[in-house]
């Protein structure tokens, strides 16, 4: 048995056999090339060989680091397969020969060198067959950029171990037999992280070396409250994690009885609590769940796991269902946001340093725009069914903003001229996720009819902590006293020109969180379907005004963990308070 600590990204307990995705899952295909392209794929061969280099170099020094020289010495050994010129010229011969594309060439030339060191009746080379498939998966993962996982043949329910996975992999597993996943890097607001927690499959990201350390067939145990692996455990240690799993129900079904009850504070204050969501599927749950509507559909996933852009009428046709289900309450859609750590698997989008700092979002969309007008106009129709709220992410300034409207407004006029009905008053909101969009939240205010706070991207802005790097993770504070004074003043100036403001972040979802998310004056929570019975009770039985001390004395403290270590304390007492009442 073993035991590996991560990061919890979404909760509940998952039991199983492990389904290890190595380099067989990606997907190497048997691409024939031009002539003319074979100058292009030796470039990417050497491309890759460099960069497969300098990641081994910064592994082997970090290691050496701190570990000491002889364990960083290992991946010297895996500097000698990159550096085999006999290898190398073999592939580039048979590119130039064969006219296929590099990955495949490069993946066959492995295969063999590995097949004559399995036959050599030597221990030491024998052991070298690791180091060289290490490599191999390392050049693969830099040659075809991000990895496929294939779940389309998982015949029995698996826990998945990847050294990552994308959020796109992740919107199809809750139909493909995995019951929980682990990954080697990520971050707790990774997309794949908040995609996993919609779909309510247990997971536990940032490991580092879960790829390493399980096999597949172990089986392992993901407890994704605590963020822990648990590798072959033992029949104890298996029952106690069957314990943890039927507590874990319980407390959810003890939950189930704030469904139907107003999210309102004990003195009256009424606060709008919706859900997140990613896929049209997705309403079920946020109905069963009790939110007053959706504060954040993330549009994006629309266009994911396809080979073309949706069109006009199939867009309409799936905000139209959500729209519909959920009426009368409100759905915001959020325009699409690509980039980042969201890609299309058919548009080239150009490979980016910083892709969180790129082509993303509302930047993209304005480059586009006439991608961008497919979209407002399906979201525009879809108003004719239902409330309907429009939401732009990532805006930086008003000129991005007033950009974003005036093409809004085309795509009115294009409609009228077709007459086709929409909500002529439909509303439109910006997202705050960006410190300059914060602090000229009073130019941006009169130009919308509300705010939705990113707290998953301000922070990573505000704090320049990269939100989906588990080595900085511990850096990444909701409660830095930077990120609460941006909160406060994104609050107050909305309120001074008239105009709500709600948060769709994951720190809406976290219970401790809620007594200053509520102080701030926040008009609305939107987050998991999943935490909204849980955030509910805690504002149910709280009073606006002790909320509002909280927050005040929270201002005053000097660090993130001054903040967190009073909040847990506080977080105690309202629970204790709730048992003694009941
Ligand atoms: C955010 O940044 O907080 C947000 C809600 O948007 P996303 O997580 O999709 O970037
Ligand atoms: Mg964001």
């Amino acid at each position: 048995m073993k035991t590996l600590n991560g990061i919890a990204a979404s909760p509940g307990v998952a039991i199983g056999k492990v389904f290890l995705v190595d380099s067989e899952e990606v997907s190497i295909s048997k691409r024939p090339i031009k002539e003319s392209a074979i100058p292009k794929e030796i470039t990417r061969l050497q491309d890759a060989l460099t960069k497969t280099r300098a990641e081994i170099l910064s592994i082997r020094d970090r290691i050496s680091q701190e570990m000491g020289k002889e364990h960083g010495d290992i991946f010297n050994a895996h500097l000698m397969v990159l550096e085999d010129r006999a290898m190398i010229e073999e592939v580039m011969g048979r590119i130039k020969k064969e006219k296929l594309a590099t990955e495949y060439i490069f993946s066959q030339v492995l295969k063999k060198y590995v097949q004559s060191f399995l036959k050599i009746d030597d221990e030491y080379l024998r052991e070298r067959v690791s180091d060289i498939n290490d490599v191999g998966r390392r050049m693969i993962r830099n040659l075809v950029g991000e990895k496929r996982v294939s779940l389309d043949n998982l015949k029995e329910k698996v826990i998945l171990v990847a050294y990552d996975l994308s959020p796109s992999d992740t919107a199809v597993m809750h139909r493909k037999n995995v019951i929980g996943f682990a990954t080697d890097i990520g971050g707790r607001t990774s997309h794949t992280a908040i995609m996993a927690k919609s779909l309510e499959i247990p997971a536990v990201v940032g490991l580092e070396s879960a790829t390493h350390q399980i096999h597949n067939g172990d089986i392992a145990i993901v407890d994704g409250i605590q963020g822990v692996v648990i590798i072959n455990p033992t029949p104890t240690e298996i029952n106690k994690y069957k314990q943890e799993q039927l507590r874990f129900s319980e407390f959810n079904k003890g939950l189930k009885k704030f469904k139907d009850l107003p999210c309102v504070t004990t003195d009256g204050k009424r606060i709008e609590l919706a859900a997140n969501i990613e896929i049209p599927e997705e309403t079920a749950s946020v109905l069963s769940h009790g939110a007053d509507g959706i504060g954040l559909y993330r549009s994006e996933f629309l266009y994911m796991n396809r080979p073309g852009l949706p069109n006009e009428e199939e867009q309409y046709q799936a905000y139209k269902k959500v729209v519909m289900e959920m009426a009368p309450k409100p759905v915001i859609v959020r325009t699409f946001d690509l980039g980042g750590d969201k890609f299309l698997s058919h548009l080239e989008m150009p490979h980016e340093m910083n892709p969180f700092l790129g082509w993303r979002a509302i930047r993209f969309c304005l480059a586009t725009p006439e991608i961008f007008k497919v979209q407002l106009r399906a979201i525009l129709r879809a108003s004719a069914h239902g409330k309907i709220r429009i939401m732009y992410p990532m805006i930086s300034g008003v000129s991005e903003l007033r950009a974003a409207n005036k093409l809004l407004e085309q795509a009115k006029e294009e409609l009228k001229a077709r007459k086709i009905s929409y909500d002529a008053k439909i509303e439109v909101g910006a997202m705050i996720e960006i410190p300059s969009a914060a602090l000229t939240s009073d130019i941006l205010a009169p130009e919308v009819n509300f705010f939705s706070i990113g707290t998953n991207d301000l922070i990573q802005y505000a704090i320049a902590v990269d939100r989906i790097n588990e080595r900085i993770a511990y850096l990444y504070e909701p409660t830095h006293p930077a990120v609460l004074r941006l909160l406060k003043m994104i609050v107050d100036t909305g309120h001074q020109h008239k105009i709500w403001v709600g948060i769709c972040g994951e720190m809406s979802g976290d219970p401790i969180l809620t007594p200053v998310l509520l102080g701030l004056g926040l008009d609305e929570i939107s987050t998991s379907p999943v935490m909204i019975p849980e955030i509910k009770k805690i504002i149910r039985s709280l009073s606006f005004e002790e909320a509002k001390k909280i927050t005040e004395y929270v201002l005053t403290l000097k660090t993130g963990v001054e903040v967190v270590n009073f909040l847990k304390l506080k977080y105690q007492q309202i629970v204790r308070s709730t048992q003694t009442k009941k």
